[in-house]
Parts: C-alpha cells; structure tokens; sequence
C-alpha cells in the first residue's frame, strides 16, 4: 500500500540536478531511502542530502556490498549514470493510462486509483464519488505524508526556508498545516465547528479516526469528508501560490470560497453497462469529468440543462439520463445488482444535493 500514491508520480531524469537520490522516485526500484532505510545512506557512502547527479559523479568505483540487493543497485546505477543528459532539466511525470507522461490528469490519475484492489483501511473515508478528483487526490498524498510540505523539503535541501508561509510563525509539516497553523485553523473552525459540535477537533490524526468512524450519521460524515478534502486542496493551493509570490487571499475570501463550494457536485459523462450481475458506468473519456455548481432550490430541468451545455450536447437529439451512486457505506449493505439511482424529478435533485 505504502507505494501507491508513489507509482503514480515519478522523476524523469535529465542531469540529475533537480532530483533527490534518497527521497525522489527516480529508480525503478523505488524511493531509495525506503528501499534501503537510513543504514543504506552509510552503506552506499552518498548523503543524505545529495541529488541524483551529485551521487552518480561520487560513483567512481563500484563497491562490493555483501547484499545483493546493494549490488544490483550499485550495477544500476553505473547504467543510469551513463543516460545522465546534463543539457536537460530532470521532469516530474505521473501516471496515466498509457504510462508515464508530464502532463497531470486527475480523472485519470483519480480513475487508476479507484480500480479494484487498491484498498486500504481509509479508503472508504476518503473516497467519495461526489467528491472531485483533484481535492481527493490532494488529500490522499497528504494523508500518506507525500506532499512536499518544507519538513520533507529540508531534508536533501538544508539550505530551504522551513517556515510555513500562512502563519509565518512555525516550521511546514503536514500536520502544522492542517490545521495547527493559526491561519488554517481559523478556515477550518469556521467552516467545521458547526458542524461537528462535541467531535470538532483541528488535529490530524484525530480527523483521521473520525471519517472511520462508523457511528458517525452518513450525511454528516459525507459533509466532513467533503469539506476536509476541499479545504487541504485550498490551503495547499494557497500555499504554493504564496511560494510563487502571488497575493495571500484574505482569509474571509477563502472561507466563503470554500463554504459556497459545498453546493457543488462532479460528474462523468458515460453509460451504464451490465456485466454479469453488476451494473458498471463505462466513463466516456473523451467527454470526461465535469464540475457543476449546483444551488439550493435547482430543478430538474435546470440540472438537465446545465449538464447539456456542458458537455456540448444537443437536446432535440440527445438523451440524458442523470444518475448517481449512494454513499459506499449504504452500498455495502445493498445487493451487488441493485440498480444505479435516476433523478428523474424535483424532489430527487434535493436528494442529490442535500
Ligand atoms: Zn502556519
């Protein structure tokens, strides 16, 4: 499980210059410091903090290990060393359907994820059909602590600022984000503090155990998720504007952003199939995902209407059908081949929003 998030970003290398030997994913083997732990650092006599280049020059001769393992990789390395193309920046690529490319997609990133038997033990807290791709995805790399949040940065970069750019008053890590820091607790009070009453808590890892939490009544819990992924995704997209020295946003904006955000809704575009006994929805790709702001009080004709438009269609021709999953723990307890839900009305639309 550990390597998930990690096959699906990887370091294209040019020089070597822009990537970490120890903690980039540049080797078909994996994050390197992972693969060989901290020992490994003495054992292959390349520090902490080098890049792949800085390590590569520094293999002069090959050095006999009694682990194999070390010795495949010092072979590796000697291969690598001789593809280096010091006039070419090294690139971050990410997963897609037809292998590793630059460009970041995250329906497609978001629908590799979700193939059968990538399962873990929150995944049913994080993933949510109604929820958008990229705010999942966001958060799945900072629950498994794979941003690049200043902690992590510091450590093969000694050289980085490691305060965080929100509060200004104390070092980047996942868990000062979200939401130790004063600025993001602020948001996250704001928006959450109403909601969760007695179970309200800005820490981490007790966020954690309360999307798990079973008890806990589903609109609520959807409402938590919801709003737990969209407020990492904003906050982590504001922080990286600060580091590129835009404009921080007053925090009054970013919570009305995020609270107006709440009536919004994702959909895909595609058909329902039958295989054997299961109805599956074939996404149509080239049609894709879509976002849509929906407010209280939307018809069905509106819906209908907003979803033609966007997706290009034409209504004396097309037919549309608008339907939705229920939430995975409502499934669970349901027949394999109950069929999919279709918003036909008024009232339904309420349903879907709601
Ligand atoms: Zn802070």
């Amino acid at each position: 499980m550990r390597e998930v998030v990690r096959s699906f970003h990887n370091k294209d290398l040019g020089n070597g210059r822009q990537t970490s030997f120890w903690f980039d994913n540049w080797l078909d083997r994996g994050v390197l410091v992972n693969v060989l732990g901290e020992r490994g650092m003495v054992d292959m006599g390349i520090n902490r903090s080098a890049t792949v280049e800085e390590a590569l020059q520094s293999v002069r001769r090959r050095r006999r290990h009694k682990a194999s393992l070390l010795n495949d990789i010092e072979a590796d390395l000697i291969l690598v060393k001789e593809k280096l193309r010091s006039e070419v920046s090294d690139t971050n690529i990410w997963r897609r359907k037809s292998g590793f490319k630059p460009k970041f997609s995250t329906y497609e990133t978001w629908s590799l994820l979700r193939s059968p038997g990538v399962v873990c033990d929150w995944s049913s807290g994080i993933w949510f059909t109604n929820v958008t791709p990229k705010f999942a995805f966001v958060t799945w790399l900072a629950v498994r602590d794979r941003l690049s949040t200043m902690d992590r940065i510091v450590k093969w970069d000694p050289g980085a600022v490691e305060m965080c750019v929100l509060c200004k008053n104390a070092s980047e890590t996942r868990s000062h984000l979200f939401f130790e820091c004063s600025y993001s607790a602020q948001v996250w009070e704001y928006l959450m503090k109403g909601v969760l009453c007695n179970d309200y808590t800005s820490a981490w890892s007790e966020l954690l155990i309360l999307i798990n939490d079973e008890r806990m009544e589903n609109k609520k819990k959807f409402c938590l998720i919801y709003a737990l992924q969209a407020t990492v995704h904003a906050l982590w997209r504001e922080r990286n504007r600060i580091k590129h020295e835009e404009n921080p946003m007053p925090i009054e904006i970013l919570m009305k952003l995020l609270e107006k955000g709440n009536g919004s809704d994702t959909c895909v575009y595609g058909e329902w199939v039958v295989k054997g006994s299961l109805r599956e929805f074939v996404v149509n790709n080239r049609k894709g995902g879509r976002m849509f702001l929906v407010s209280d009080g939307c018809t069905h004709g509106e819906l209908l209407e907003m979803a033609l438009e966007d997706y290009g269609l034409d209504k004396k021709i097309e037919k549309m059908v608008l339907t939705y999953s229920l939430l995975d723990v409502i499934l669970q307890q349901m027949a394999p081949d109950t069929p999919h839900m279709h918003v036909t009305n008024d009232r339904q639309v309420r349903n879907l929003i709601e």
